[in-house]
């Protein structure tokens, strides 16, 4: 055998005995195994942090969302969302030939108010409303402040009889909602427009529907105030 190694040019010299080889491999495995085991580890430590990390994307996702969605103030729907949820409504009555209505309201006189106890005192009255309010519309409504002093709501599935009901019932309301400000007490009233959209009519556009609902609101401020002016849309 010698001389076959020779002829290969090899050196004999150069061979690892076997019992050498053998040791030298199982070392090697051995190593192999720790790193397979090493390499598990700190999967899973990857993996909880990954997971650590989705949920902390998640909540950062839902302040976002109710960042933009919500104002600030006194914590209702924008003015952004709700005109998509307003084209979202248009898209649900034609589809399924319902009645739903959109009331706009603005409290009266109210810059007497940041004017005689300043706009801190103001912005109290504001979240007061709103809160008060919130609670007398139905979770399927979408209350928003539309900018200012002046508030929206879309009522889901609501003919002209419910919108007559609800907005009375509102503008009562408001008109007992009471502030309580240095130690008095400071009642606001509101002036209400609002419309309804029927089945037969719901190719109106958002715009539209705001726009009328404006003009009604506005006759309601010209009619002398705290008062509701409701028009049926396609009459
Ligand atoms: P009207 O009866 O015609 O509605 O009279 P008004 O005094 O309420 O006048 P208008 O609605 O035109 O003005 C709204 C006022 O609301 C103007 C502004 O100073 C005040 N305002 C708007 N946003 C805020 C706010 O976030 N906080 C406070 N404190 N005041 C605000
Ligand atoms: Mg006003």
């Amino acid at each position: 055998s010698r001389e076959i190694i020779l002829s290969f040019e090899l050196n004999p010299g150069d061979m690892q005995p076997y019992s050498q080889i053998l040791q030298q491999a199982n070392t090697e495995l051995g190593n192999l195994n720790l790193t397979n085991t090493q390499i598990i580890l700190e999967l899973r430590e990857s993996k909880s942090k990954v997971q650590r990390l989705a949920q902390k994307l998640r909540e950062a996702n839902k302040q976002l969302r109710e960042l933009v969605h919500h104002d600030g103030l006194t914590g209702l729907y924008n003015h952004r969302y709700l005109q998509n949820a307003l084209n979202m409504e248009l898209a649900r009555a034609t589809r399924h030939q319902t009645s739903f209505s959109l009331v706009l309201f603005d409290i009266d006189y109210f810059k007497k108010v940041n004017d005689c106890y300043g706009h801190l005192s103001g912005d109290l009255v504001l979240r007061e409303i709103a809160q008060e309010v919130k609670k007398i519309v139905r979770v399927n409504d979408i209350l928003a402040r539309f900018g200012g002093d002046e508030f929206a709501i879309i009522l889901a599935s609501t003919n002209i009889e419910g919108l007559k009901a609800f907005t009375k019932h509102l503008r009562l309301l408001v008109e007992g909602i009471s502030t309580s400000i240095n130690g008095q007490r400071v009642y606001n009233t509101i002036s209400i427009g609002a419309v309804t959209v029927t089945p037969g009519n719901t190719l109106i556009s958002k715009d539209h529907l705001i726009e009328a609902a404006d003009k009604c609101l506005y006759q309601s401020k010209n009619n002398g105030r705290n008062q509701v002016t409701i028009k049926k849309l396609g009459d």
